[in-house]
């Protein structure tokens, strides 16, 4: 799988070459291409924004370098090229899930006050939002798009970490963990979980994943 980043701020992408996903990338199990959005400006000083038609506070991204930067690393729209935005629909495992089966995805990072509509309508297949909150700009999302995403191409998660038995996985949220010492300052490991008998310790995380997701999560409506 590609992903190819549209930003300008590319320094902030230096956070990839860390833990498992810098490894998954010496590993080219996926790429991640990051082009500045400034390169393609045809302005004498590189600018990439404007004030905003019919006033306001803050600037506008204009279309111009962000159409050229997108036409330029998908030039035949063969990739899902995606906005990342706080208008749009909120990332969860299953977009996850989704995406990590594609080809080529192009992340659009908008900053200041975001980016032209026009380039919305002409350039971009979806809009994302990691949730209902305003960043600075778009690339802490895709920081998480990139992470989430990673997690699901084949390989990248050694065998100690799995996306299965995992929150959201089975549309609910994880069991307690829990690793030695058996007793830590004066808590101890429930029993069941010492008791070799996997049936038994499979039913008690079960109940305690059905339990927590519902005192938690009761929006994950589970039986
Ligand atoms: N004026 C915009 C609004 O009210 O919807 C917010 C612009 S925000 C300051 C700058 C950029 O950050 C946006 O263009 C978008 O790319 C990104 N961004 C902000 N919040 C986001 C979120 N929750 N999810 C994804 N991207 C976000």
């Amino acid at each position: 799988m590609r992903i190819s980043v549209l930003t300008i701020f590319p320094e902030m992408y230096s956070v990839l070459n860390e833990s498992i996903i810098g490894k998954a990338l010496e590993k080219e199990l996926f790429s991640v291409d990051i082009h500045n959005i400034r390169d393609y400006s045809l302005n004498k000083h590189k600018k990439v924004d404007d004030y905003p038609f019919g006033g306001g506070a803050g600037m506008v991204m204009t279309p111009q370098p962000l159409h050229d930067s997108i036409t330029a690393v998908d030039p035949e729209h063969k990739a899902v090229r995606i906005y990342l935005s706080p208008k749009g629909k909120t990332l969860d495992q299953a977009m996850v899930k989704e995406l990590a089966s594609l080809d080529h995805i192009v992340l659009i990072n908008g900053s200041y006050e975001g980016i032209d509509e026009r380039i919305i309508e002409l350039d971009v297949d979806r809009e994302l939002s990691i949730g209902d909150y305003v960043l600075t700009s778009g690339d802490l999302a895709s920081l998480v798009v990139i992470n989430t995403v990673a997690r699901y191409i084949p390989d990248v998660l050694g065998s100690e970490e799995s996306t299965s038995e995992e929150s959201f996985s089975e549309g609910t949220l994880e069991y307690p963990q829990y690793t030695r010492p058996q007793e830590f300052m004066g808590l101890a490991v429930p029993d069941v979980l010492l008791s070799g008998n996997h049936a038994e310790i499979a039913k008690w995380r079960k109940a305690q994943s059905l339990k927590i997701t519902k005192e938690r999560r009761p929006d994950l409506k589970v039986e």
